[in-house]
């Protein structure tokens, strides 16, 4: 019955011929659309097929819920309940709490409410335009976290302000994901959002998962790879989503809240790593539209995850800590940012 509903659907999960473990298991694998991006998974165990299985239904199940265009989604209807207060699920409540202590941490760099403003530049669509200064100056006025109330089951934002949660969804689904694979006692897996990663454990000979980093001027290059173990590793960068103005400029779709405008604060990509992906993802928004300086700040402040940056004019820069698990794949010389600043 399920392979048939699997099939019908468009998905199968594979199981690979490859094994895993001692004694040996195999390994389970899909590779599916959803919430925008491609996504692969895959599990090693004697539970692999149901906990991939599981994973995916609940990929979808997030999907919809934090979808801004489906009108049963909680994110659409607390987008039309004209200021009212709207029952939603845990997860909306949980994903929204969170993205707000990043909009606190980030000094407002991060910002759930730049929904109006990103359908004016067409990033919503796809069709891309760049707006006037006083029509994103009006938008603004409409974008405003500390606006957003939540309570245990409820969410309000004020009738003239709409939300999207596209810079943190994802690592909660990765989070959801990594549950899942626990739950099935499962102790190897990944899991891929569209360059979001997840990983699980080790790969299944032990060996610490490997993960590359795209290079943003060149994005079927890498610049580099890291080993991790339980970790996430999240990227942020203009090459994502962009479009180019009849200006010739590039115009990409992280946003500085300060001025409604694609961040353009000395960065090209960063990438958190982490154990938490809900806080990766958000964190990885925030510190691109934090830029450089502020990046750095903020991540000796913090101390609880690493990231490797990419400046806008080529330079690298890593945090100390990811250090000894970076592997450079291109010519380009890398510096190690110290969580002391030296005199
Ligand atoms: P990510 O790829 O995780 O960095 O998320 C980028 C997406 O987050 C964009 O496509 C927008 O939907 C949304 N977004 C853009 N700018 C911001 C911002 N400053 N804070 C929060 N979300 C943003
Ligand atoms: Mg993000």
């Amino acid at each position: 019955m399920r392979k048939a509903a699997i099939i019908m659907s468009g998905i199968c999960l594979i199981p690979l011929l490859i094994a895993c473990g001692n004694p040996p298991e195999a390994v389970t694998a899909a590779d599916f659309f959803a919430m925008d991006t491609y996504i692969s998974l895959k599990a090693c165990g004697r539970d692999a097929e149901a906990a991939v299985s599981e994973a995916r239904d609940h990929i979808y199940t997030l999907e919809h819920t934090f979808s801004v265009t489906d009108e049963t989604s909680d994110v659409w209807q607390i987008n039309h309940a004209g200021g009212q207060p709207v029952n939603v699920s845990g997860d909306t409540v949980s994903v929204i709490r969170t993205a707000l202590a990043m909009n606190r941490e980030s000094g407002g760099a991060f910002s759930i409410s730049l929904y109006p403003v990103l359908r004016a530049w067409g990033f919503t669509t796809g069709s891309y335009r760049i707006p006037q200064d006083s029509e994103i100056r009006d938008l603004l006025r409409h974008t405003d976290d500390t606006r957003i109330a939540v309570s245990d089951s409820t969410v309000a934002v004020p009738a003239d302000m709409q939300l999207d949660l596209g810079a943190i969804a994802k690592g909660y689904a990765g989070d959801a994901v990594m549950e899942i694979m626990k739950r099935h006692r499962i102790d190897s897996a990944i899991v891929n959002l569209g360059g979001n990663v997840q990983a699980l454990g080790s790969r299944p000979d032990g060996t610490a998962w490997t993960v590359g980093i795209t290079d943003p001027f060149a994005p079927d290059s890498l610049i580099g790879t890291v080993a991790v173990r339980d970790k996430a590793v999240i990227t942020s960068g203009h090459y994502e989503r962009y479009f180019i103005g009849e200006d010739g400029r590039r115009y990409w779709h992280i946003l500085d809240p300060a001025d409604g405008r694609p961040a353009d604060n000395g960065l090209a990509s960063v990438t958190v790593i982490g154990v938490s992906g809900t806080r990766c993802d958000a964190l990885s928004t925030a510190l691109f539209a934090e830029g450089t300086q502020r990046a750095v700040e903020h991540w000796r402040e913090s101390g609880n995850f690493e990231m490797i940056l990419v400046t806008s004019d080529g330079g690298i820069l890593l945090t100390e800590g990811i250090a000894d698990d970076y592997t450079a794949k291109s010519d380009i010389p890398y510096g190690v940012v110290k969580r002391h600043e030296e005199q």
